[in-house]
C-alpha cells in the first residue's frame, strides 16, 4: 500500500489499530505489563517478558536515544530519491523499548550513537501519522 506522494504505508492490524489511532492524535502509546511492569514495542498481545496477557497503554515520554543508525543514500523507492540521504535508526526509548525509525530535521552526517532524541510525527495520509525522531532540543525554561 502506497500513499499520496508513493511512499509506503503501513497497514494496520487489529493488534496496531489502537496504536495507530494514537499516533494520528500524535501521541506514543507503549503497552506496560500489569504483571511484571515491563514495557514493550510493538504492540503485542502478551508480554514478551513474562508471557502474561495483562496488558496496558501507556503513553511513552517520546524521548530515547539512538542505538543504531544507517545512512541510505541509494533511496529504497523512487519516492524517497528526494529524501536522500535520510537517516534510519533504532531508537531506545526511555521507558525501554527500541523502536524503527527515521532521525529528521538534522544533517545525517551529525547523527551519533547515543544522541538524545525526541519524537516528532509525520502525517502520511488520512489514516497514517508515523512517529519520527529529531535531536532533542534543550527544554524551554
Ligand atoms: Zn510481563
Amino acid at each position: 500500500m502506497t500513499g499520496p506522494a508513493g511512499k509506503f504505508l503501513p497497514v494496520p492490524s487489529p493488534e496496531t489499530a489502537f496504536w495507530w489511532e494514537n499516533c494520528r492524535a500524535r501521541r506514543l502509546l507503549i503497552q506496560r505489563c500489569k504483571d511484571c511492569g515491563s514495557h514493550q514495542f510493538y504492540p503485542r498481545a502478551i508480554c514478551s517478558s513474562c508471557l502474561g496477557g495483562d496488558l496496558e497503554w501507556v503513553e511513552a515520554a517520546g524521548t530515547g536515544t539512538v542505538s543504531s543508525y544507517t545512512i541510505c543514500r541509494v533511496p529504497v523507492a523512487e519516492a524517497y530519491a528526494a529524501d536522500t540521504p535520510y537517516v534510519v535508526a533504532l531508537v531506545r526509548l526511555e521507558e525501554g523499548p527500541t523502536m524503527m525509525s527515521n532521525i529528521v530535521e538534522c544533517d545525517p552526517e551529525s547523527v551519533t550513537t547515543g544522541m538524545p532524541v525526541e519524537v516528532v510525527f509525520e502525517t502520511r495520509s488520512e489514516e497514517i501519522t508515523l512517529p519520527q525522531f529529531r535531536p532533542r532540543q534543550a527544554a524551554a525554561e
